[in-house]
């Protein structure tokens, strides 16, 4: 806590992050049939990092992240992509809640026995639970790359995904948006992808329900309600994203929210308030 308060002062009282708080788990035990294929097209509206954990060396002598890459080809990996659009499809649903944090106490409501499964569980997987939906490395068709410097203060991993209040879990944390150019700089050299770049891939999915796909589609991105995070720098606005497919896509992710009960309304509400681009924060006057 002490941290985020630190940061709080160096973010000029500006909380950079919100919370949309936990829904009940509900066991999910509807059979799916429906298999197919989402192809996914990924714009970067703030600068991108995706560490390699390869350190290179500037012609000047000076040392940086590389981006992560595929045949010298910048990617953003699937693995990362899945757990971010989990994240967010946890947040809108009545999901368990998983954490490797024993000292924190998971609410009784938040958690079901290993015999059964969730609506979340039962699509991304669990122990001895295979994932209905696969993610590909998502790979970039038009891009630039430069090293930039960012903060000393910068947290490789500030988005762990609770928001913890007094040792307990009030729910979701995640990073607001900043508009382009108002991210600060630092002595830290990172290879980034530029504002503007593209990258496709594409998510195959196998036994999911109508309702399951909906809410993959909402929690992708696809209704252009919700714009994701990705890879470093969230909590200075670095690593917006914009997913987008094909117009049936979009329509299958309003569903999702047409559908869905007053409750997870709610927080789809909330989720929309934190993470639509255009409720982008404006300046920085930290
Ligand atoms: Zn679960």
């Amino acid at each position: 806590m002490i941290k985020i308060y630190c940061r709080d002062v160096i973010w000029n009282m500006t909380k950079p992050y919100d919370f949309v708080p936990f829904l009940k788990c509900k066991i999910y035990d509807e059979n799916g049939t429906l298999e197919g294929r989402i192809p996914i097209k990924v714009k970067v509206l703030t600068p991108v990092h995706i560490f390699s954990g390869h350190l290179k060396v500037q012609e000047n002598g000076k040392i940086y992240r590389e981006f992560i890459k595929v045949n010298r080809t910048p990617i953003i990996p699937g693995t990362s992509f899945k757990g971010c659009v989990r994240t967010i499809a946890e947040s809108v649903s009545h999901s368990c809640l998983r954490t490797s944090q024993k000292d924190k106490k998971v609410p009784a409501d938040k958690q079901h026995d290993e015999k059964h499964r969730c609506i979340i569980c039962d699509m991304f997987g669990s122990m001895g639970h295979r994932s209905k939906v696969r993610f590909s490395d998502l790979v970039a068709v038009n891009y630039g790359t430069y090293v930039r410097g960012i903060p000393r203060s910068f947290k490789p991993n500030p988005e762990s995904g609770y928001y913890i209040e007094n040792g307990k879990y009030k729910g979701y944390k995640f990073y607001k948006h900043g508009v382009d150019g108002i991210q600060p700089t630092g002595p830290i050299l990172c290879e980034f992808v530029t504002t503007g770049a593209e990258f496709e891939g594409e998510v195959l999915y196998s036994g999911l329900t109508h309702k399951q796909l909906a809410l993959l589609c909402f929690a992708l991105g696809l209704s252009g309600d919700i714009h994701p995070k990705i890879g470093y720098g969230k909590a200075f606005f670095y690593g917006s994203i914009a997913i987008s497919s094909h117009p049936e896509w979009a329509d299958k992710a309003r569903q999702y929210i047409n559908e869905c009960s007053h409750e997870v309304k709610g927080n789809i509400d909330a989720l929309i308030r934190i993470l639509n681009y255009n409720n982008a924060l404006k300046s920085y006057d930290g």
